[in-house]
């Protein structure tokens, strides 16, 4: 089969890979299609990532095998496949931190979603497979571990209704942030220096979205100078923590969901100690977290047809790749 195999030097090449054999318990995806994920550049532009790897893990697929003993899908439906999988029962799956479990980190899809055919381990098939019904297109559902994800963060970082929260950075990522914070009552600013970025932000539910003096200006207004409960970091890197801070009220907190830029938090200590400032941080989902997120798409809860801007073939990835890190594109759509 073809697949977009990462050998190093930032860049990904279409080879022939293998198609992976199923066991008793397994599913075998043909990949409708897999969303390029900011982890995904993540690990393409690290020179210590190491290779060969195929990439790729919010995927969409048509169950073309079943393994032995698999019970409540057929050939030819179409589902959505979790990446990982914690054990459920360890002491970090017991208080909530699923990713941080063993199994977790060892669990994931066979070889990865840029590539025609896929290997869903028994786990993935038991706890986080998601049959897609048929009002819900390819890259709607391609959107289940991101919102996810989100949905994790928004759990972790305990806003309430009638706070005023920011969200730095409004690619995909950020435009969920927007949405979910608004379900759970808040007022929204989106923070992102891109006009076309921030009017979207807006269409899907901030109360104002602009570049940063903007942003601080609007959570200044809104919250009549107390500052703002929780911000959201999604990008930017370490330099933005000082003007998280120096947005939030005493008391509150920031999110930090967002790797890269500076491997050292720039926050004075007397600050965090004496205002009583919170900083959480999430970078991926649990199996529980990918299921409300699969009921709100399905449901239509959160406008996702808005955000997949790019379709590319898996042999021009690198153009996707490319798109996204000069920030032209929100979201990139790969198909086989
Ligand atoms: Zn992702
Ligand atoms: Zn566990």
């Amino acid at each position: 089969m073809k697949a977009a195999v990462y050998r190093g030097g930032g860049r990904l090449v279409a080879e022939d890979w293998p198609i992976p054999a199923i066991g008793a318990g397994e599913i075998l995806l043909r990949l409708k299609g897999c969303g390029l994920c900011g982890s995904d550049i993540a690990k393409i532009v690290d020179p210590a990532t190491r290779g060969p790897a195929v990439l790729g893990h919010e995927v969409v697929g048509e169950v073309t095998a079943l393994g032995a003993g698999v019970t409540g899908y057929a050939l030819g439906d179409r589902v959505v496949a979790a990446h990982h999988v914690p054990c459920g029962s360890c002491h970090f799956c017991r208080r909530g931190s699923e990713s941080m479990c063993a199994a977790f980190r060892t669990s994931h899809l066979d070889p990865g979603g840029f590539a025609e055919y896929v290997r869903v381990p028994a786990p993935n098939v038991l706890h986080a497979t998601f049959r897609v019904p048929p009002h819900v297109g390819d890259e709607a559902a391609s959107f289940v571990e991101p919102l996810g994800c989100c949905l994790r963060a928004v759990r972790r970082a305990r806003v309430e209704p009638g706070d005023t929260a920011v969200v730095v950075g409004l690619g995909s990522i950020g435009c969920l942030f927007v949405q979910l914070l608004r379900r759970a009552g808040a007022a929204v600013v989106g923070c992102d220096p891109l006009a076309d970025r921030a009017g979207l932000a807006t269409k899907l539910g901030a109360a104002v979205a602009g570049p940063p003096d903007a942003a601080r200006r609007a959570q200044h207004e809104l919250t009549g100078g107390r500052g703002a409960d929780l911000v959201v970091v999604t990008g930017g890197g370490a330099e933005v923590l000082p003007w998280a801070a120096g947005t939030l009220r005493d008391g509150g907190s920031i999110h930090y969901f967002a790797g890269g830029g500076g491997d050292a938090l720039p926050l004075r200590l007397d600050a965090l100690y004496h205002r009583e400032l919170t900083i959480t941080a999430t970078y991926s989902s649990s199996p529980a977290d990918l299921t409300d997120a699969f009921r709100l798409i399905v449901a239509g809860a959160i406008d996702v047809g808005r955000l997949f801007t790019h379709r590319v073939p898996l042999e021009r990835l690198d153009s996707g790749v490319d798109l996204m890190r000069r920030r032209e594109a929100l979201k990139v759509y790969v198909t086989p």
